[in-house]
């Protein structure tokens, strides 16, 4: 038989999989893939459950039910100050993953540079590179990730045709600053790129960080493809219903791609998610502060035991380091360890990292859980360092 396609070939099932699923085989509490063990608001899936028996369930509309749009567009206006068409300005699509490589397809040929952050959501690269386009990456560093200017000026030229910027990141849990967002403003317009900008945790920020669109920016209305998710705004991963907001000259093209990816996004989804993006602020203030306690949680927790915790700006995830545990092995060791010792599953930060010398002593472990399960949790992986250092007393006796 010919070979199959080479790059798809070259690549590995998700780290997010392969993690699930030891921690299925181990009996694990699963503080690896993103996803809350609770639900979405009642009101939002009770939408969704009679929406299903109304009687429209046929294709909706190529760029999205129109409710849904004029949703996208009001929440943009409410939370942004954005004023977006909602019959020419915004697309829905399968999930942000979709909505991903929809904005991709839509702007990239084969030739064309794209700046890339690492560490970097694991759909980024393969994407970028089936398309024919060169990543530019660049990397941010732990403890605080502050962009490297100089390195992101670097990586600019006038092969580039986009940058992909993801705020609030994965899994760094850092917000961009007002002052890191003009500067990688000023770079798209001297350069005349695009931005694709992965903002699927804006409503998840802590201690008073204030997600801001790079499309709010003086010169950036036009440049940037903003891309959202219900999924994350209402705790129901499974769902996939991902929202583009870009400028109508851009928005032909992205929904040409979601014509030949996907074509439309269940009907009654959509509609709970409308029903949904009209919640009250009251909501989104609360998504937030539910989540920041359990972020504070795990991370005292974590801490406690000796972990160096990184500060979490925003999303599900904190990033720790674990070399003050005196563990001798990597960040997959580490994992694939606790997940079959402690029962406690995270991810290896590494797998966020394409480039040589990523650092192989961080996890990522997601919060997004009920209270009672990260204390859990946390009472493993006490119960696990307490053998740990039993033992090695014990050795050194
Ligand atoms: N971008 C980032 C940074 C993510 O963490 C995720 C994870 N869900 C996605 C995109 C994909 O979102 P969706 O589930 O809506 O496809
Ligand atoms: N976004 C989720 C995470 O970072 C995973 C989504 C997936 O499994 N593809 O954990």
């Amino acid at each position: 038989m010919k070979p199959q396609n080479d790059l798809l070939s070259a690549t590995g099932t998700t780290v997010f999989t392969v993690m699930s699923a030891l921690a299925v085989q181990h009996g694990a509490i699963n503080l690896g893939q993103g996803f809350p063990d609770y639900d979405g608001p009642e009101d939002v899936v009770r939408a969704a459950a009679e929406a299903l028996l109304d009687n429209r369930n046929q294709y909706p509309p190529l760029t999205g039910l129109p409710e849904l749009r004029q949703a996208v567009a009001a929440a943009n206006r409410r939370f942004y100050g954005l004023e977006i068409d909602p019959n020419a300005e915004v697309v829905v699509t399968s999930g942000a993953t979709e909505a991903l490589t929809a904005c991709l397809m839509a702007v990239l040929n084969p030739g064309d540079e794209v700046v890339l952050l690492e560490p970097l959501y694991d759909t980024y690269l393969p994407v970028v590179k089936l398309l024919g386009a060169v990543p530019k990456l660049v990397r941010l560093s732990p403890p605080k990730w502050e962009l490297p200017r100089a390195e992101l000026a670097a990586a600019f030229g006038p092969k580039t045709k986009a940058i992909l910027l993801n705020s609030p990141m994965n899994p760094a849990s850092k917000v961009f600053t007002a002052a890191e967002l003009a500067f990688i403003a000023e770079l798209c317009q001297r350069h005349d790129t695009y931005a694709i900008c992965d903002e699927v945790y804006e409503h998840l920020t802590f201690d008073g960080w204030k997600h801001i669109p790079l499309m709010t920016l003086p010169g950036m209305r036009e440049r940037c493809l903003r891309i959202g998710s219900a999924g994350k705004t209402f705790n129901l991963t499974g769902w996939k219903v991902g929202y583009i907001t870009c400028d109508r000259s851009l928005a032909p093209n992205v929904a040409k791609a979601h014509q030949n990816l996907t074509f439309t996004t269940a009907p009654n989804l959509q509609r709970a998610v409308a029903v949904g993006l009209a919640k009250d602020d009251r909501y989104f203030t609360e998504l937030a502060a539910d989540l920041q306690a359990k972020r504070d949680r795990l991370s005292a927790g974590l801490a406690a035991l000796g972990f160096g915790v990184l500060t979490s700006q925003g999303s599900y995830f904190v990033t720790a380091d674990f070399t003050p545990l005196g563990f001798a092995g990597d960040d997959v060791a580490f994992c694939r360890h606790i997940t079959e010792t402690a029962k406690v599953t995270a991810i290896p930060v590494s797998a966020f990292y394409a480039g040589a010398d990523a650092p192989h002593h961080f996890v990522r472990f997601a919060f997004c859980k009920r209270m009672e399960v990260l204390d859990e949790a946390l009472a493993r992986l006490t119960a696990w360092k307490a053998s740990r250092d039993t033992g090695s007393l014990a050795a050194a006796s």
